[in-house]
């Protein structure tokens, strides 16, 4: 490694490596400095090991699924978005296929395929990248930026750096939130970081339910007994509360709404094809069957029978009784159990399991335009250490892209200039 550069990117994960294949295309001198033993580690875990890389949905239904500012991501998203980073790859050799929900995969099914092909992108444009390169601190003087410093003392010098050192989640793979830090030590202000997309620790929970899945069900979010969103799709049992797509998704509500002190609370409809009449029909219907038809028999035809002993314990059932002799308040009971099993929040997943960091360097101190500090001259961020956060559906990544895209081009613009 040389010790002068005209481009530093701090971390080589989506972000780092987009930024500097892009800088290095306007041929900027570039520089990616990796802690990790490999490039990109968090990448290759990414959607189960499948890595959902992005997105088709339109433009307007696509940044919806973005907080707190999605506008902020215009100028970046109109540089670069879904269908360049897919050229990309297939550039790379990387064919792509688009699923259910318009999210795409790699179609060999591996997330690896996508981290080694973005490393090669990277390279082939010109970039240096090197890993157990951990930055353990920015020069700067005078307001600007003079360079990095490593663990073991060496100066890296360059007048541009790009901080895409990513979040604080999974800290494992690298991403230990050492970013926030240094923006911080350079007067950046950082958006309050909260775990998110991660599971939800309920009271009751219901341990002996781990791993139950459930299809097509309906979970509502309530803050202080007041509804205030809504999924469709999957919830999972866990052995500390819920998990699955439909909590993650509502994930960053619940635990904003919790840690400001408020009741939260989740309510799942099991049957949300069925309204409370269909279901006191169908459980009427039902009890004719005879007097061998027992409640046991009822519940194992309308739930998982995982859950069956879970209800027959809260409504205070005996499973032998019969189903035509449950009264009108035990059917009643029974209805509003299904459709709307409750569950309250008393915690969520650390770190540890969260899906990304919300929060970040705050977009008021960002150039939008440029993803430039408007504190530091040359100076810029990328990725998931800015204070966005997407959905499940490959927002996430696309994000990294994209603001990697914007802060690689115009580093290597301001560079021409001078
Ligand atoms: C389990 C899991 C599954 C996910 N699945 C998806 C998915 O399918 N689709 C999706 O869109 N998003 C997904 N995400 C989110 C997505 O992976 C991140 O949002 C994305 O990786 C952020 O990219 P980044 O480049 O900003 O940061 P990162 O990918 O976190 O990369 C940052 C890099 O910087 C390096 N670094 C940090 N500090 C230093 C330092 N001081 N010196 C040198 N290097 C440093 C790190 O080692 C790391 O390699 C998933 C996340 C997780 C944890």
């Amino acid at each position: 490694m040389q010790k002068t550069y005209d481009l530093i990117v701090i971390g080589a994960g989506p972000a780092g490596l987009i930024a500097a294949g892009r800088a290095a295309m306007q041929g900027a001198k570039v520089v990616v400095l990796e802690k990790m033993e490999k490039p990109a580690r968090k990448l290759r875990i990414t959607g189960k090991g499948r890595c959902n890389i992005t997105n088709m949905r339109p433009f307007n239904e696509f940044i919806q699924e973005i907080t707190p500012n999605p506008r902020f991501l215009n100028k970046a998203f109109g540089s670069f978005f879904n269908k360049q980073i897919i050229e990309i790859l297939d550039e790379m050799g990387v064919e792509t296929i688009t699923e259910r929900g318009q999210r795409v995969f790699p179609a060999s099914g591996k997330a690896w395929d996508v981290a080694d092909g973005l490393v090669k992108w990277a390279k082939k444009q010109g970039a240096e990248i090197y890993i157990h390169c951990p930055v353990t601190g920015i020069i700067e003087e005078n307001k600007a930026v003079k360079g990095v410093k490593l663990d073991d003392n060496t100066e890296i010098i360059a007048p541009c750096l790009i901080i895409a050192t990513g979040g604080k989640s999974y800290p494992a793979t690298g991403s230990t939130g050492d970013g926030y830090r240094f923006a911080e030590q350079l007067g950046h202000t950082i958006a309050e970081l909260r775990p998110s997309l991660t599971g939800i620790e309920t009271h009751p929970s219901f341990p002996q339910l781990n791993g139950l899945n459930l299809r097509n069900v309906n979970a509502s979010l309530y803050v202080d007994g007041k509804k205030v969103d809504e999924e469709f799709g999957e919830v999972e049992f866990t052995d500390y509360g819920v998990d699955g797509p439909c909590i993650l998704r509502l994930s960053l509500k619940a635990i904003d709404a919790f840690r400001s002190g408020n009741k939260v609370h989740f309510s799942i409809d099991l049957k949300p094809a069925l309204s409370n009449d269909k279901l006191f029909n169908r459980i009427e219907r039902d009890a004719t069957k005879g007097k061998s038809y027992t409640v046991n028999m009822l519940l194992r035809d309308l739930l998982p029978s995982q859950l069956v002993s879970v209800f027959l314990r809260h409504l205070k059932l005996s499973s032998l009784k019969s189903a035509a002799e449950l009264t009108f308040d035990e059917r009643n009971a029974l209805i509003n159990m299904l459709k709307g099993f409750n569950l309250n929040m008393r915690g969520h997943r650390d770190w540890n399991e969260a899906i990304i960091t919300a929060g970040g360097i705050s977009l008021n101190e960002i150039d939008s335009k440029t993803m430039a500090s408007k504190l530091i001259d040359g100076l810029y961020f990328a990725g998931e250490v800015i204070d966005l956060s997407g959905n499940t559906g490959g927002y996430n990544l696309q994000i990294a892209f994209s603001t990697g895209w914007l802060a690689g081009q115009s580093a290597a613009e301001k560079l021409k200039e001078r």
